[in-house]
């Protein structure tokens, strides 16, 4: 069996999510894409365990930048993408797509999505139905595509689509609310949406992340995995642009999400309202504001303040 503890990393900037996983029978225990590392030591000591491996899913400093120090500490070797090891730190195990890495007795099979990045991995421990997704799906939104195409991305989430429903995913980050508005709209507020909002609002309440949901329940509520044909995907990918509220039905559904805590204080990086420029959300991630100026309305303020 597999154990999973998420660890929240550069909290109120970019919430990463590091992810310290332990093979029951083995004991032998990984890191998966540390951020930072001293939040990860701190959750190794509060486990009392020294991980032997660091999983990166790609090689962008937020998923890499606790490597060394953490490699360092524990003697630990860097697994990655094969391709990746040129531009990955200290890197000592390259990894095949279609091929698989072993922790003792959980083993992962590796997932090529490159899209977001060339060369970004998935982590896919089949028998424990667990899913780590890093920067290509996360709840209710996908990662930005960086060095792939449209086409890449369409055919990576076809991939994770193509996973069993029972699967649990574990996503690089905590980008949940800044999915949940055009989620809300594009699934015109129905059950499935709202029962979504409710059980992430619970969990981020008590302090969790919203991760682990169901891929069935992702492909229910995500934008991204609801479409069916890349041409729809492509039209799509300027969901944000076109998207106009429609009414007060979206506006009040919304609002009754927007009240969810964060993990912790509101971000400095703000987002602000397009009619009078006040700051109209407590938080938004860089690579996402575009989208939530977009879909802000005129008085969002005033219920956010
Ligand atoms: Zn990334
Ligand atoms: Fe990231």
């Amino acid at each position: 069996m597999l154990e999973v503890y998420p660890v929240l990393c550069r909290p109120d900037y970019m919430d990463n999510y590091a992810y310290i996983i332990i093979d029951s029978a083995s004991k032998l225990a990984a890191v998966i894409d540390p951020s930072e590392a001293a939040p990860v030591i701190k959750k190794c000591n509060d486990l009392g365990i020294k991980p032997q491996y660091i999983l990166n899913t790609h090689h962008h400093f937020d998923h890499v930048d606790g490597n060394i120090e953490l490699k360092n500490k524990y003697n630990a070797q860097i697994a990655c993408n094969s391709a990746d090891m040129h531009r990955i730190e200290g890197a000592d195990i390259g990894l095949e797509a279609g091929k698989t890495f072993s922790l003792g007795e959980s083993v992962a099979e590796i997932i090529d999505v490159s899209a977001h990045t060339i060369g970004h991995i998935l982590y896919y421990f089949k028998s424990d139905k667990i899913l780590f997704t890093g920067d290509t799906l996360f709840n209710l939104c996908i990662g930005g595509i960086f060095e792939g195409t449209a086409e890449q991305m369409f055919a990576a989430l076809q991939k994770i689509k193509s996973l069993p429903d029972d699967t649990l995913f574990y996503p690089g980050h905590e980008y949940t609310m800044g999915g949940a508005r055009f989620a809300f709209a594009y699934n015109h507020g129905n059950e499935d949406i709202q029962k979504y909002l409710t059980q992430a609002r619970e969990r981020l309440s008590s302090g969790l992340p919203v991760a682990p949901m169901s891929l069935g329940e992702e492909k229910k509520c995500n934008p991204y995995l609801e479409v069916s044909t890349l041409a729809e995907f492509k039209s799509n990918w300027g969901f944000y642009s076109s998207y106009k509220p429609n009414g007060l039905t979206t506006l009040v559904g919304v609002e009754r999400y927007l009240t969810i805590p964060w993990h912790s204080a509101p971000s400095k990086l703000g987002v602000f309202c397009k009619a009078c420029n006040k700051k109209a959300l407590p938080k938004a991630e860089p690579f996402y504001l575009y989208q939530i100026r977009t879909i802000c309305f005129p008085n969002l303020h005033r219920f956010l303040d």
